[in-house]
């Protein structure tokens, strides 16, 4: 078996780690870095780019570029690139694609499985995208973690400290979770988690792009539509700014002009960091509602929290850490960086799963994080109500857990019934997410209010079997709802895999580049002080077109180093098929 990898797929970075030698480490990028821009990008020739390069593209041609996905996951959103239609779990699997060869080419062997992390408040479709992310990357997905377990895994480990209660606010690019878990004795016990998919430090960049066209009398919507350049050009100065005003008084954020340029002369705008907390009011509000929902299903006040423990680049901003003082009367920690935790924790657990002796005094239980249920028919009087729901597996409930619930035929000689299964917290079912059907057939004639159970097994990989047994025969009907998208087949999946397949990618991505580089590298102490110059000059112009998005440039570069390395007696191995 291969090493296990942790992946931190985030809405605006990801990163990836391995646990070794007792440790999590970070593995860098084609660029040396450890975070990846969960951005995609399309160049002029049809090649994909992942990551800085990608972001780059976004200022220059925001129309062949994607980011912040990840909020869609699970949904039949379609997003165009240069033309192209992706769907976000696509997308997901090409950043998942460029770590894995990332993380191949720093290990130096093939990396076929890992764990990945989700927002705890995922639910069933969001977890069943990203295992296919996975899953179309060429990964065997081992197990999809939730971040703040991730995260406390880390704290666990890496800052050990006895028995307590702990609470992990997480707050990333764009999700909210919070966990209330128990440490004891090495076990950590989940207790309660609650969240919001659609909340993060993005809506805060948002809050800054409104703010800054607000002072310049533009409106938002015809910006968006009329000038995608200033309002790209717009955001990023924002997302930088966001980050000053945790910092600075008062900063200067420029305006871009219509056509997304920038210089000296254009209108400069003051923000002040007193006033963010005003706009941001109502963000900061829905950051309240899950601490005190997670807080009641633990059964546990603000004061029984031992530690709060800080997870996802958000928590940067100073008012939410004052927030979170203000809630628990208690300075929050958040020792380990907030944006490495997550994946550092994947990569613990990827250790638990591997038995590595490092971790074997650790245990780790979840909890389910939304109810499981069936819909059923309501009596009002006289009258007979479909569409209400039936809790069978209570959230918050620690997994794997089996439930038994009892539903009952509602007319005579009824011979057949389809459970509904569903997923969510409202009483009416058309709230909530339907996951799938069961048909349940052959129960003899008779009167009305026979008798069915319905049984339901949630396990920790989020498999949930579903198990109606008529009474009176005892005859069994199942089905398992696995974390597969929704209406997506076999067919369909092959056919994603396939049309994956046929993408180009832009081969900074290609580990076979970082090979080239190393290999040539390694010729230049192999080789004569005057041989070595002319080597010196061909791998520095390789490197910079490794950082350029200009094809032609690149391959130019490309081929000058081979033939370079060739002229001196050491040529690339495959070159020929490959150049
Ligand atoms: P994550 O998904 O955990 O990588 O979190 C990324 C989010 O954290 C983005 O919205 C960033 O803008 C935000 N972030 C990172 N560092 C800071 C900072 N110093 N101040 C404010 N927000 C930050």
């Amino acid at each position: 078996m291969g090493r296990i990898v942790g992946i931190d797929l985030g809405t605006t970075n990801s990163l990836c780690a391995v646990f070794e030698d007792g440790s999590p480490r970070l593995l860098p990028n084609a660029l040396g870095e450890v975070l990846t821009p969960s951005v995609v990008g399309v160049l002029e020739d049809g090649s994909v780019v992942v990551g800085k390069v990608a972001q780059e593209l976004g200022v220059r041609a925001p129309e062949r570029v994607a980011a912040s996905f990840k909020r869609w996951m699970g949904t039949d959103r379609e997003l165009v690139l240069a033309g192209r239609g992706f769907s976000p779990q696509e997308l997901s699997s090409l950043v998942l694609r460029a770590l894995k060869r990332d993380a191949e080419t720093a290990l130096g062997e093939e990396v076929t499985e890992a764990v990945i992390t989700v927002p705890a408040y995922f639910n069933e479709h969001q977890r069943a995208a990203t295992r296919m992310a996975g899953e179309l990357a060429g990964f065997r997905v081992r197990r999809i973690l939730n971040e703040p377990t991730a995260a406390a895994l880390a704290y666990g480990l890496l800052e050990g400290g006895g028995n307590r209660s702990l609470l992990v606010f997480d707050l990333g690019g764009g999700t909210f979770d919070v966990t209330v878990m128990e440490v004891f004795e090495g076990t950590f016990e989940i207790r309660a988690t609650a969240g919001e998919s659609q909340l993060g430090g993005e809506d805060f960049t948002a809050l800054v792009v409104a703010w800054v066209l607000e002072q310049a009398g533009l409106h938002y919507e015809r910006i968006e539509v009329a000038e995608p350049l200033r309002l790209a050009r717009l955001r990023l100065l924002a997302e930088s700014a966001k980050r000053r005003l945790g910092v600075e008084p008062e900063i200067e954020i420029a305006l871009p002009r219509a056509d997304g340029t920038l210089d000296e002369s254009c209108p400069r705008h003051r923000l002040l960091a007193s006033e963010l907390p005003r706009r941001a009011e109502r963000l900061l509000e829905r950051l309240r509602l899950p601490l005190a929902r997670a807080l009641r299903d633990a059964r546990l006040a603000a004061s029984g929290i031992d530690e709060v423990l800080l997870a996802g680049g958000a928590t940067r901003m100073p008012w939410v850490q004052e927030l979170v003082r203000e809630h628990f009367g208690r300075e929050p920690r958040c020792t380990l960086d907030p944006d490495l935790v997550v994946a550092r924790g994947a990569a613990i657990q990827a250790a638990l799963i591997a038995s590595d002796a490092a971790v074997e005094d650790l245990v780790l239980t979840d909890v389910c994080p939304f109810t499981l249920g069936v819909e059923v028919m309501k009596q009002f009087g006289s009258v007979q109500r479909a569409g209400y729901y039936l809790p069978v597996i209570h959230r918050n409930t620690t997994i794997p857990v089996a439930k038994e619930q009892f539903v009952a035929t509602v007319e005579p000689n009824q011979r057949q019934v389809t459970v509904h299964v569903y997923q969510g917290e409202s009483r009416r079912v058309e709230e909530n997410l339907l996951l799938g059907t069961l048909e349940v057939r052959g129960i003899p004639p008779g009167p009305s209010g026979q008798s069915i159970a319905i049984r339901f097994s949630y396990d920790i990989n989020g498999l949930l079997e579903v198990e109606a047994r008529i009474e009176r025969t005892g005859q069994k009907f199942s089905a398992l709802f696995t974390q597969n998208v929704k209406n997506l087949s076999k067919d369909e999946l092959a056919r994603a895999a396939a049309k994956l397949q046929r993408l180009k990618f832009f081969p900074r991505e290609d580990e076979r580049n970082q090979h080239l580089l190393r290999f040539a590298e390694r010729v230049v102490g192999q080789v004569g002080t005057f041989q070595r110059t002319a080597l010196d000059e061909a791998i520095d112009a390789y490197e910079t077109a490794l950082h350029d998005t200009d094809r032609a440039h690149f391959e130019a570069a490309r081929s000058h180093l081979l033939q370079v390395l060739s002229h001196l007696d050491h040529p690339f191995p495959g070159a020929t098929r490959d150049s």
